[in-house]
């Protein structure tokens, strides 16, 4: 254990205001040793501000490791000193927050899953009445903007001074390359109604897993985020919680190494956030309208199965020249050229053929 002790050069106001702020640490402190020793590794990077530790965890469900307990805050206290790093844990009750008071917690935040629910973030909020610390506030689960809103609002009215936001992506039904999808234009929503608010992206979450978190760390800062939280183990594969995301903090600082700061002038920076929130908008309608597609083709293969069964012709000219006809008087008023419309009905046209021909030999 070690027991050489860091002093801290910076005050915890000039470390929350520093940009981009770098968080990290175990999704869970598990033990002593564990939360000193990565607090230590951390601090030897030089690139990392602030500790985070799990205390208390919102498990889905139950039977999973719940989080130590006020029995680990001693131990984020040990490993501030030793490592200089201010410490930042998770509330979601007026208990923990009183307990991570007593044990001078520099940072708090309140996680996805407290967001959600108004009852729990006001009770986090009453709590906090009259204290002066830093408070983050994760995205809520589902994507709801002015439920996040919300929770920024509840803790501006107890009077909180600092407050950030973490984007941790937004939980969806069935796989996908992400645990949580980033959603990019919702952060990017809430970027222009709080400008001057600090708004963290946390890959760890959004990711999942390992070798997501460049990226996704990158493609927050393209869009000004001005800060990441990436959770860091000793040794990810035996974590107690989130073993698959984490990583080791030397791991983390050859990420952090790799990123890629590319805005130096401010009118280019405006210009290129800008343009990333503009290809993001791009992206975003990209995706849907490819569901939709996906949908349309859905019901056209029932519509195959149903022709199959009455023995009615996949190609019905009638039918496809009235879509045809609609398609242009719609076009014209969204400024879509004939063209355009006949190219790309042809386009879907011969996609659900091919989904209906294949019903009907199957
Ligand atoms: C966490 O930070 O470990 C956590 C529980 O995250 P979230 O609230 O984003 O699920
Ligand atoms: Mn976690």
């Amino acid at each position: 254990m070690q027991t050489e002790t860091k002093p801290r050069t910076k005050t915890v106001m000039e470390i929350w205001n520093k940009r981009p702020l770098i968080i990290s640490g175990p999704c869970s402190a598990e033990t002593e040793d564990q939360v000193v020793e990565t607090a230590t590794r951390l601090a030897k990077t030089g690139k990392v501000d602030v500790l985070r530790a799990g205390i208390w965890k919102p498990r889905t469900k139950p039977g999973m490791f719940e989080g130590i307990g006020v029995k680990g805050l001693p131990w984020l206290a040990h490993a501030k000193k030793i490592s200089g790093l201010p410490v930042a844990v998770e509330v979601a009750t007026a208990k923990h927050v009183e307990n991570a008071l007593q044990f001078d917690v520099d940072i708090l935040w309140i996680g996805a899953r407290t967001t959600v629910n108004p009852f729990s973030v006001q009770e986090v909020c009453d709590a906090l009445r009259g204290v002066d610390i830093p408070v983050l506030i994760k995205n809520p689960i589902n994507p709801d903007l002015e439920l996040w809103c919300g929770g920024i609002e509840r803790l501006q009215k107890v009077g909180m001074k600092n407050v950030g936001m973490i984007h941790r992506g937004f939980s969806n039904y069935g796989n996908t390359e992400f645990r949580n999808a980033p959603m990019w234009h919702l952060p990017i929503e809430m970027k222009r109604r709080f400008p001057d608010m600090l708004l963290v992206c946390d890959p760890s979450h959004i990711c999942g897993n390992r070798t997501g978190l460049q990226s996704v760390a990158q493609k927050s800062i393209d869009l000004d985020f001005g800060g990441l939280m990436i959770e860091t183990h000793l040794d990810p594969d035996n974590a107690w919680s989130d073993a698959k995301q984490q990583i080791t903090p030397e791991i983390l600082s050859t990420i952090l190494d790799n990123l890629i700061w590319r805005i130096e002038n401010t009118d280019q920076k405006e210009f290129l956030t800008a343009l990333a929130t503009l290809r993001e908008q791009i992206n975003q309608i990209d995706d849907e309208l490819m569901a939709l597609i996906g949908q349309r083709m859905k019901i056209a293969d029932k519509i195959g199965a149903y022709k199959k069964e009455n023995n009615i012709t996949i190609l019905q000219t009638h039918r496809w020249n009235e879509i045809l006809a609609k398609a242009f008087k719609k076009g014209e008023k969204l400024g879509l050229s004939n063209d355009f419309i006949t190219k790309y009905f042809d386009a879907v046209h011969m996609e659900s053929i091919s989904h209906q021909n294949k019903i009907m030999n199957d």
